[in-house]
């Protein structure tokens, strides 16, 4: 059994929600502190499944600038992290993109793309 305190960041309260649960079984004993039904969803995902947006930069050819900003368009798995970002390194680009361009559909097989969250000309 694992107990975390989960801060809740779907809403500016930022309740602290205690999870308790079999982490290996995915299964969940018990849930408190949360004030709404989106914070027991937010908390309980948290716990089983932490998601986590990728924010980095890839390399461009071509513009006046090196780097252009990037993101997932949805959430990852947490523990892809670190893979994804070593999968960012290699990427290189070429200008103009803008915000929303999609530079790698289906993510490392993540069903979420790659998308250029800057603007470069
Ligand atoms: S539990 Fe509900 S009220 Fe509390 S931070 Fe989460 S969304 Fe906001």
């Amino acid at each position: 059994m694992v107990t975390k305190d989960i801060i809740c960041i779907t809403c500016p309260q930022g309740c602290i929600i205690k999870v308790s649960g079999d982490l290996a079984k995915g299964e969940i004993a018990s849930c408190e502190g949360f004030k709404c039904p989106r914070g027991k969803k937010y908390a309980e995902n948290e716990f089983v499944h932490p998601v986590r947006i990728l924010t980095s930069s890839v390399k461009v050819e071509g513009a006046s600038v090196p780097l252009v900003a990037v993101r997932t368009s949805a959430p990852i798995p947490k523990e892809m992290l670190l893979p994804a970002m070593e999968e960012v390194k290699k990427i290189t680009v070429t200008a103009p993109l803008t915000p929303g361009d999609v530079i790698v559909e289906n993510f490392m097989g993540t069903g979420t793309d790659l998308v250029a969250s800057g603007c470069i000309e």
